[in-house]
């Protein structure tokens, strides 16, 4: 199967080229940075530190239909629009890992879902997508006494906060008190503020070094608390992740699928 990357000079990118050099049934078979990159042409395989491979960088406007079977997204929230579209007039299936978008941003994947299928997911690593279906769990049993918080960690590069991983956690919790995220989420903590309004969920955030990603959420009652935590400790396990998704979108129907879909986990 052949594999193409939108965004392969990225630190994402670069980590799945390496994934599909690890793959046994998934082959990297395009590569494409930004037009004005210095990298196109350059080798990928050196520009993924991993040695001199057979695809060299193509310039994103280059990239022609025939070039995958499924293209992998893992780039910013504003260039997915185009992505996408180049991806439905290709019929081209996609597997995106890109965060932080926003709702028109949402709404464009959801159109194009209607053409072709897609995998979207915050986080392709199975440790987290096993998590989101621990929090329900804890949320339907402690949820309606407990202080909900969720925290997460990521490096100091990382563009949108909190995490996707995160907002996707504080989803399944809301969603399982049949609450409305919108509506019930605190973001942050300043200065003087009235005690704490146990039906709300609150997210906090911190930016530092080179932390992969790590997350947390805390079920806390008077006497005892509950914690879930996932840390990530290489982006390797995101790109594998995708590449499995990759290899498993391949010839789904249109629709727009989730890394429950892909692991087939029982939630
Ligand atoms: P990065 O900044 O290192 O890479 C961004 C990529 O987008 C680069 O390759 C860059 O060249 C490309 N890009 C930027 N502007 C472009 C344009 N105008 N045209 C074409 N390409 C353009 O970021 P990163 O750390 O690799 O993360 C990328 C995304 O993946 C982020 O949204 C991040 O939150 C997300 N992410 C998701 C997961 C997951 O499991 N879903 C895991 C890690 C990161």
């Amino acid at each position: 199967m052949k594999v193409g990357l939108f965004g392969a000079n990225g630190r994402m990118g670069r980590v799945l080229v390496e994934a599909l050099d690890l793959s046994d049934d998934a082959q990297l078979s395009v590569a494409t940075v930004r037009d004005d990159s210095p990298w196109v042409g350059l080798n990928v395989g050196e520009l993924a530190g991993i040695g001199k491979k057979d695809v060299d960088c193509t310039a994103l406007s280059d990239l022609s239909g025939n070039d995958a079977d499924v293209m992998i997204d893992f780039t910013l929230p504003s260039v997915i629009e185009s992505n996408l579209m180049w991806c439905v007039k290709n019929k081209m299936p996609v597997v995106i890992g890109t965060t932080g978008l926003n709702d028109s941003q949402l709404a464009a994947l959801d159109e194009a879902a209607k053409h072709i299928p897609i995998v979207f997911a915050a986080n392709y690593s199975v440790g987290v997508n096993l998590m989101l279906s621990l929090v329900r769990q804890a949320a339907s049993v402690l949820g309606e006494t407990a202080d909900i918080e969720i925290t997460e960690a990521h490096h100091r590069f990382k563009q949108d906060a909190p995490s996707g991983t995160a907002m996707a956690i504080g989803e399944a919790i809301a969603d399982e008190l049949g609450r409305d995220l919108k509506t019930c989420a605190v973001y942050g903590r300043e200065g003087k503020e009235p005690e704490r309004d146990q039906g709300t969920i609150g997210f906090a955030t911190i930016r530092a070094g080179d932390i992969v990603g790590e997350h947390t959420a805390l079920f806390a009652d008077i006497g005892e608390r509950l914690e879930i935590t996932h840390k990530a400790s290489s982006r390797l396990t995101f790109a594998k992740g995708a590449v499995h998704a990759a290899k498993w979108l391949y010839g789904k129907e249109p629709g727009l699928y989730s890394m429950v879909d892909v692991l087939d986990l029982k939630l």
